[in-house]
């Protein structure tokens, strides 16, 4: 495959879950687009969006999906998933409920997902220090026990988004290639 007229080696696909308005479009608008927009609309339709980076002088296609705006438990369709090599599980830290509802998100996802998926557990908004309502800690101890990945981030302010996907998509390339 060809992108800009440069060979691609692999194509990987990443998805997004969590709680709706923990800043999953966000967190992909700033990976994708550098970009970031106070009041972004709820998504509509799946969609994914595309970044090609380097790992290890391989051109890697970093497909990104979004969800729809069906973030009900159990309302993300199998679709979505088929095929993911990596997730982004995201929650707010502003937001105790949104991470309270990570294992079912986690169950959901390793239901559907590749056996050998790598998922990073991203803690949204930390720019909000103010109104935190899940301690760092809590969140690197279900991540040790669950084996995942961890990383506090802020779309707005460009923290660890780029931090996040890099750590998942090279351990995805250290399985794949
Ligand atoms: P989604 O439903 O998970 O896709 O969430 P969105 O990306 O639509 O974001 C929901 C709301 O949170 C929007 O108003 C965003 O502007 C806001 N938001 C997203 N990321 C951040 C962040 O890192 N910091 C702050 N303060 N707000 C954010
Ligand atoms: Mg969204």
């Amino acid at each position: 495959e060809m992108a800009g007229g440069e060979k691609v080696d692999y194509v990987f696909k990443v998805v997004l879950i969590g709680d709706s308005a923990v800043g999953k479009s966000q967190i992909l608008a700033r990976f994708a687009r550098n970009e970031f927009s106070i009041d972004s609309k709820a998504t509509i339709g799946v969609e994914f969006q595309t970044r090609t980076l380097v790992i290890d002088h391989k051109s890697v296609k970093a497909q990104i999906w979004d969800t729809a705006g069906q973030e009900r438990y159990r309302a993300v369709t199998s679709a979505y998933y088929r095929g993911a090599l990596g997730a982004l599980l995201v929650y707010d830290i502003t937001k105790r409920q949104s991470f309270d509802h990570i294992p079912r998100w986690l169950d959901e996802l390793r239901g559907h997902a590749d056996k050998n998926i790598v998922i990073m557990l991203v803690g949204n908004k930390s720019d909000l220090e103010d109104e935190r309502a899940v301690s760092t800690e809590d969140a690197k101890e279900f991540a040790e026990k669950e084996n995942l990945f961890f990383l506090e981030t802020s779309a707005l302010q460009a923290t660890n988004v780029e931090n996040a996907f890099q750590t998942v998509l090279t351990e995805i390339f250290k399985i794949h290639s």
